[in-house]
């Protein structure tokens, strides 16, 4: 296995300019050993379930491997009334070989201070869903305090939902916070996906977490189409990007901590695999 993007949106990609094939063919052509194509409401969770049949043709005798999930954003909350249809396409696909698991869901502090009772309705939906189905689920979080640590209101309000309903895998995607922060999550076996943001130079706490953190829960991800690594900032981020955040990561702990860059790889690509299988391992 080689390296895999852990969560991107093909489909947002598309409306940015960038087909879907053109975006598969792409990151197969960086030698990706696949993807995670995530949802953020309805419409796209639809697109997904359709994505394996509809791109089937150009994955055709490769190895690279498409999966894929189901959920709500929170950005997305005020759509609470779709989540009976959400979850029961989630039911119908549950075994599906390429259904990963659910989200995004989470908390957002951030781009809006609005419906957060739904978005707390929501997650809790969702985390619900999870424990019964026995699925992974991706987090979203974000805070207006998000570069102070131990100050972040919407990730400590996601560990009580976690907590509260108990025995959940899953993964907090795009991490922008401090190791105090991931730990509990990493404890409960979580895993932490480092994002585009980890190659900006500023993102000194998200260097510090990166070092800290053990080498055991660590991932990688575009989020494109936003996002996009250094030397690429600023452009429509796609999949194939994520070999830069994995250069970046392998640099910065061989470098802080006297790792081997190869050992780093072998490890990273041995969580995402360890990822992709949580369905049904509880
Ligand atoms: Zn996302």
């Amino acid at each position: 296995m080689a390296v895999f993007d852990t969560h991107c949106h093909l489909d947002i990609v598309a409306s940015q300019g960038i087909s879907v094939e053109q975006s598969l063919r792409n990151a197969m052509d960086a030698n990706l050993a696949g993807l995670v194509q995530i949802s953020t409401d309805l419409k796209s969770a639809t697109f997904n379930s359709r994505i394996m049949e509809q791109y089937s043709k150009l994955l055709k005798g490769s190895e690279f491997s498409l999966r894929w999930t189901a959920g709500l954003h929170p950005e997305a909350a005020q759509e609470l009334h779709t989540l009976d249809e959400l979850f029961s396409l989630i039911r119908n696909y549950r075994d599906d070989d390429s259904f990963l698991g659910i989200g995004e869901t989470g908390l957002d502090y951030f781009h809006t201070t609005e419906f957060v009772s739904e978005q707390k309705q929501s997650l809790n939906a969702h985390l619900k869903l999870a424990r019964e189905l026995d699925l992974p689920v991706v987090i979203h979080t974000r805070d207006t305090r998000q570069y102070e640590p131990g100050k972040t209101q919407s990730v400590s309000d996601t560990l009580q939902a976690v907590r509260d309903v108990g025995n959940i895998q899953g993964v907090l995607h795009c991490f922008t916070y401090s190791y105090e922060e991931a730990m509990p999550f990493v404890d409960l076996g979580w895993k932490v996906s480092f994002s585009g943001i980890l190659t900006f130079k500023n993102s000194h706490t998200l260097h510090d977490a990166a070092v800290k953190l053990p080498l055991e829960c660590l991932m990688v991800e575009t989020d494109a189409p936003f996002l996009a690594p250094v030397p690429n900032r600023g452009k429509t981020n796609e999949p194939a990007y994520v070999v830069h955040t994995l250069e970046f990561l392998k640099k910065l702990r061989a470098e802080k901590l006297g790792e081997d860059p190869e050992k780093i790889q072998k490890q990273i690509e041995a969580n995402t695999a360890e990822f992709l299988a949580f369905k049904g391992s509880r």
